[in-house]
């Protein structure tokens, strides 16, 4: 870029700009449509858990919660009440959506 006049770099800059920002709002469009979709399909979201870098279960979500950050299995409804179900050592609800609630409303 230091071969282009100050104008130069400055238009080229302003067209980058201009495609980043597309490309920020075209995948936020994306993660929202997926986020209906999911939502629509009932379905739950499996994440490792990690202590000090280590594996230690997987916490299960809502498809529309927003502390996931690791997204790593997708779940139906039957397999999340499954899963929470099968091993509760290492399959741990999370703490902010509260599928548990929803999955077992006995548990209340
Ligand atoms: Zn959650």
């Amino acid at each position: 870029m230091s071969d282009l006049s100050p104008i130069e770099r400055m238009a080229k800059l302003r067209a980058l700009e201009a495609w980043l920002d597309y490309q920020l709002r075209d995948t936020r469009r994306k993660i929202e449509e997926g986020e209906k979709w999911l939502r629509a399909q009932n379905a739950y979201i499996t994440e490792q858990e990690r202590k000090a870098g280590q594996a230690v279960g997987a916490t299960l979500h809502a498809a529309d919660c927003t502390h996931i950050v690791q997204p790593v299995a997708v779940l139906d409804e039957t397999k999340a009440r499954f899963a929470l179900n099968k091993d509760p050592g290492f399959m741990h609800p999370c703490e902010h959506c509260h599928p548990e609630k929803k999955l077992l409303p006995d548990w209340e």
